[in-house]
């Protein structure tokens, strides 16, 4: 009777294994995707919801998803934003529904999701991927870089020596330590073309940090849309024209940044995706749907 049991049990194990197979690698797509993935969510305090000039009340919704995203062209992949907490704590605080830690004393991370496990999910490991690049430096943009350590790093001069600025509290070290000796291309113009066909460029937009950037995709069906990383949080700041918070690194480069950006989107005809903001994010597709 044991046997008999053992041997079910067996059975029902390998059916469940055959189940759920390893994901055969991704083959490049024959046009640009773009999957969004859930990195987490930031609980912000009264305090730090009123440092970017906004109300509560103006706000509504005042947590911040932090999302990243991976772009699939022909020629190669990029990963835009990479989360707030390291795979590796994730996955040691899966059994207590999920990892925790404090970006600062306004804003709580929890994540439940690993990256890998998504970038798994759609036939991708970080080892595969061929660019990794950040809006900019601040912790909740940047836990998972030395997993990409093996990628070409696209990067602007200013922003890597804030990364290693010594004291800097808006950077976390451990967190990117092994990308200072990996390949990378040094972006010096206002735009970085990846893939060298205008679909994917890499814009600067500095202020928030010395060399904050945003993404502007060209996507066949979904138009023109822009990650506009934390040129915004809330998007009140934007329709009631607030001014840019006190803490950033530059306040006035971040205004003339915003100012530069908006007549962009107006003359390219480019969507604004707040990569903070609730809403916008709770409503995209996320990973294995894509926009294309
Ligand atoms: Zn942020």
């Amino acid at each position: 009777m044991l046997k008999k049991l053992i041997v079910v049990m067996l059975v029902l194990g390998s059916s469940v294994a055959a189940q759920t197979p390893s994901r055969a690698k991704a083959s490049p797509p024959k046009s640009l995707r773009l999957y969004v993935f859930d990195c987490g969510m930031l609980t912000i305090s009264t305090e730090g919801v009123t440092r970017y000039h906004v109300t509560p009340a103006e706000v509504g919704e005042a947590r911040m998803p932090v999302p990243c995203f991976l772009v699939a062209h022909p020629k190669g992949t990029l990963m835009w934003d990479v989360g707030v907490i390291p795979d590796e704590t994730v996955e040691k605080q899966a059994s207590a529904g999920g990892a925790r830690y404090d970006v600062n004393s306004t804003a709580a991370a929890l994540v439940k999701r690993t990256l890998k496990s998504q970038l798994a999910e759609v036939g991708y490991s970080p080892a595969d991927i061929t660019y990794v690049a950040v809006s900019h430096a601040h912790k909740d943009h940047t836990a998972n870089l030395n997993q990409f350590a093996a990628s070409t790093w696209l990067v602007r001069p200013a922003e890597r020596e804030f990364m290693w600025k010594p004291a800097n509290e808006r950077v976390e070290p451990s967190f990117f330590n092994r990308l200072e000796k990996s390949k990378s291309i040094s972006m010096e113009k206002d735009e970085y073309d990846v893939f060298g066909d205008g679909t994917v460029i890499v814009k600067a937009a500095p202020g928030h940090t010395p060399a904050h950037q945003v993404l502007v995709l060209r996507l066949g069906s979904t138009g023109r849309v822009m990650l506009g990383g934390d040129l915004y949080h809330y998007p009140p700041e934007r329709t009631l024209h607030r001014a840019p918070p006190d803490n950033e690194f530059n306040v006035q480069q971040s205004a003339a940044s915003r100012t530069a950006i908006e007549e962009y989107l107006t003359k390219t005809k480019t969507t604004i995706w707040i990569q903070h903001d609730f809403k916008t994010i709770e409503n995209l597709k996320k990973s294995p749907a894509y926009y294309d």
